[in-house]
């Protein structure tokens, strides 16, 4: 939320992360896309850890060789971030998600499963996903995989919740014991709530 850091990452699972790369997301006036460019997007998803230095070099220079293919690619992903924002969304006011959402969301999930496999690595098997036809995607895998284990989880959906901070709108996996957590940030959102709280017992 802070515009000092832009990469802050408050979500504590990666799909809630990526929702979270807009500030002021309920704000018609403070709203900010952080992905306003291919590179802007390399950027953050090697802060996220979701691509190596060396990968994030790699896809630079191809998006410099194919600059609509990578404009087609941040478009998408602009998309799909959208709807997950709506599908969690809806799943942290305990209400189903709107079906075109889902069906949308399940275009990403038919798309990029095609692309799994069993890999052997060091005596190990994993499941991994292959390099798809356009690697400047690469990023979008693992953050649907995130998305995908969230929704399916047991018990954990239920942690899913929307900052209170008006008009933050940030989601965020609720990682405390007794499900307290109310902010994105106590720096943040949480300070300004504290803040106007105490303004309004003065008046
Ligand atoms: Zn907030």
């Amino acid at each position: 939320m802070s515009e000092t850091n832009p990469y802050m990452m408050v979500g504590e699972r990666l799909c809630m992360d990526f929702i979270n790369t807009v500030s002021w997301r309920e704000s018609t006036e403070k709203r900010r896309d952080w992905f306003t460019s291919y590179p802007k997007l390399v950027d953050w998803s090697t802060h996220a850890e979701v691509l190596t230095i060396q990968q994030a070099q790699d896809l630079l220079s191809e998006a410099e060789e194919n600059p609509s293919k990578a404009e087609d690619v941040l478009k998408q992903t602009i998309k799909l971030r959208e709807v997950m924002y709506r599908m969690f969304k809806s799943i942290s006011k305990k209400t189903p998600p709107n079906e075109q959402d889902l069906a949308c969301f399940n275009e990403s999930v038919s798309h990029f499963y095609r692309s799994l496999q069993v890999i052997r690595e060091n005596g190990k098997y994993t499941l991994k996903f292959k390099q798809t036809d356009n690697p400047l995607d690469t990023m979008l895998p693992p953050i649907l995989q995130s998305a995908v284990n969230l929704l399916v989880s047991k018990n954990e959906l239920e942690r899913v919740k929307q900052c209170e901070g008006d008009p933050c709108g940030w989601l965020f996996f609720d990682t405390s014991r007794n499900k307290s957590r109310r902010w994105c940030s106590m720096a943040d959102c949480g300070n300004r709530a504290k803040v106007r709280r105490f303004y309004e017992k003065g008046k």
